[in-house]
This record gives C-alpha cells, structure tokens and sequence, in this order.
C-alpha cells in the first residue's frame, strides 16, 4: 500500500519549522485521537497516521533522511532505521498502539485527556542505568463497570531485578568494560544499502547498551540481571473511559538495568459488547418492543437502564421506531462533567399467533379501518 507522504498527512509544507509540525500535529491528533473517537477506525488510522508522520519529521536527523530517501528511508533493512523507534519493533509495524506510546512520550499526561502518566520527564532524566521496557496489557470492561468506575487488580508478567545476582548479571559482582564498544554502550557500524553506504548507529549488542560486562555471568538470569515474576498491580479505571483509552501505571513495567528506572505498565482499555446496550459516545442506545394495543393505547413500560429500571412513558399513538430519550441515563463523561442520555427506540409488534377472541376483536378493529 502506498504510504502517503508525511508533509501531506500534517499538511504543512516541505520547509515547516519544528514549531509548526509539533502544532499541526498536536492539533490532529486532539482531533482524532481515540479518546475523543471511541470505536471509529477511521479516526484512529489519522490518529495513527499523524503520529507515525510527527515522530519522524520532529527529529532532524530523521527528517533529513526522509526528505532525501522518502519512505524508504524507514523501511526494515534499509538506510537509518531503528533509531529513536527501537522500542516499537521496528518500523513495519508502527500500530495504533505505538502511536498511543509516542503521543503520551511526547505530550505525557497532558490536560488533553486528563489521565495518564508523568512519562514527560523520566526517560530523558540523567543518571546511568537502562530504563527498563513499558509493557501493556488490555483490560476488557463491562460498560457497567465503565459508568460506574472501577478498581481492577490485574496479574502482570514482568522482570525484575535477578535475587540471584542482585541485578549485576554477574556471579561475583565483577563487570569490566565491553570490547565491542568500549564502554560507549553503541556501537557504529557501515552498512551497505539500496542508497550506498549509510552509518548506522545502534545500541551494542554485546553489552546492551551498559558499556559494562559481566565478568563471569550469573547463571540463574544468564547475565542479564533480570527475572521473571507475576505481580498484581492495582488499579483504579476511572468512570467514562472507553475502547482505545490508556492508563499508564508509572514504574510497573519492566525493571530497568544498572539502577536504571522500571518502564511503565500501559493499561488499555476494551470494551465489552453488551446484550442490550450500544453505546454512542456517552449516549446508549437500546431497542424495546411494545404491542399493537400498547402503542395504539398509550402504556407504562419498565425498560432497562445502567444502573437499575426506570418507568417509560409511552404516550397513545406511539409510531414504531419513535425514540424516546431518557435524560441523564447514559454513562458519564470521562471528566465528569456531563452524563449522557439513554435512547429507547420502540418497536411496535404485530401479534403472529392469534386466539380466537383476539382475532374477533381485530376483525371488528378490521371494519372500523384501524
Ligand atoms: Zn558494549
Ligand atoms: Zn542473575
């Protein structure tokens, strides 16, 4: 599929400055994030889309490799690659999810949406050590749960600190410095491709970035220092959220290396299809039957809401598909400000199996043109 070009998915021209791409990026992704378009895909492909554009034209480097090579300069394989986006896997699957990630990396918990981490400051802070990976994981809720707000203890799989070797990765504790990179902890390497020679500079294989080696590897861990373990992380969702929503629980990903910090836990929100309810943003949507006589007569019908039944009144002369709108009975905003309504759309019944006084009365109602 032909990607489209990165000026054109910001629509800005080919000699915008940072502030204007940062502007027009922020502005498009207010608009189509997921958070304010719960289940439109459209939405979230621009949202994507945008993103995936803005990490590469925000970086200078990346840029200049863009406007010289185009997209092929980010292909697997090709030119500089990686780069800043090692953390996604690569740039083939540059998903809606990594797009969530680099958005909050760049914007951390902004007002926009009122939740989310302080991701702002913490990667770039000093002080040696490898931060450990962020890790994510979906939570489906019921849309009960959504409009009430709820606490969730989720089991989580994460690394932790190796309790055989403390973290050093090395049996007695020894590290020395790593011949492949010399300490630097990247390294440098001439790779041939499509373009000529490009110099490609990654994190050093052998020493993961540290500059250090373990002298004589742990054998419980194998050197990295690292552990599997099963946790429960307790959190709290917040009332209104929906599909495509993240809550970013601060340190509870990965532990890092070195006395590096723990990644974070990304919590992504699902929802839950529901029996009886559609939801419409902070509306929902549900479908009720009413009989002929009812509809014809007028009628008080219990109907289903959220949070227990209600009393609809249905008036007489009630057309089939009318849709009655019960005020303040759909879920909360995710802010809280506003709550949103239910919407029962009535549908009027023709009886199929008839008694025979039934079908008297009808054939009378019959002669009378009803
Ligand atoms: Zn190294
Ligand atoms: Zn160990």
């Amino acid at each position: 599929m032909a990607k489209e070009d990165y000026y054109a998915v910001l629509g800005i021209e080919k000699d915008a400055s940072d502030e204007e791409i940062k502007k027009a990026y922020r502005k498009l992704a207010v608009k189509y994030h997921p958070d304010k378009n719960p289940g439109d895909k459209n939405a979230e492909e621009k949202f994507r889309e945008a993103t995936e554009a803005y990490e590469i034209l925000k970086d200078p480097k990346k840029r200049q490799q863009y406007d010289q090579f185009g997209h092929a300069a980010f292909e697997q394989g090709g030119g500089y690659g990686g780069g800043g986006f090692s953390g996604f896997g690569g740039f083939g699957g540059f998903d809606i999810s990594d797009a969530l990630r680099a958005f909050m990396s760049d914007f951390g918990s902004s007002d926009l949406f009122g939740f989310g981490g302080s991701r702002g400051g913490r990667r770039g802070g000093g002080g040696g050590g490898i931060p450990g990976n962020d890790l994510q994981i979906r939570l489906p809720l019921t849309l009960e749960e959504i409009a009430s707000g709820v606490q969730k203890t989720l089991k989580v799989r994460r690394k932790e600190k190796c309790s055989a070797c403390n973290g050093t990765g090395s049996k007695s504790g020894k590290r020395t410095t790593c011949t492949k990179c010399n300490g630097a902890g990247r390294v440098r390497q001439v790779a041939q491709s499509f373009f000529g020679q490009v110099i490609q500079e990654s994190v050093c294989p052998v020493c993961r970035g540290e500059g250090q080696v373990a002298t004589d590897s742990c054998n419980s861990c194998g050197g990295s220092g690292l552990e599997s373990s099963e946790t429960t992380v307790t959190v709290d969702i917040p009332k209104g959220v929906a599909e495509g929503n993240y809550i970013n629980v601060p340190g509870k990903g990965d532990a890092g290396r070195n006395g590096g910090p723990a990644g974070d836990l990304i919590v992504l929100i699902q929802e839950k299809r529901h029996d009886f309810f559609q939801r419409h943003g902070i509306d929902l949507i549900c479908d009720v039957d009413i009989t002929f006589s009812n509809a014809a007569l007028g009628t008080s019908k219990m109907v289903e809401t959220i949070d227990g039944k209600v009393s609809l009144k249905v008036p007489s002369g009630t057309q089939s598909e009318k849709i009655f709108r019960l005020k303040g009975k759909g879920l909360p905003s995710l802010h809280g400000r506003e709550t949103g309504d239910q919407l029962v759309r009535v549908h009027v019944r023709t009886p199929e199996k008839l008694s025979k006084d039934a079908k008297n009365l009808l054939e009378k109602l019959a002669e009378m043109g009803l």
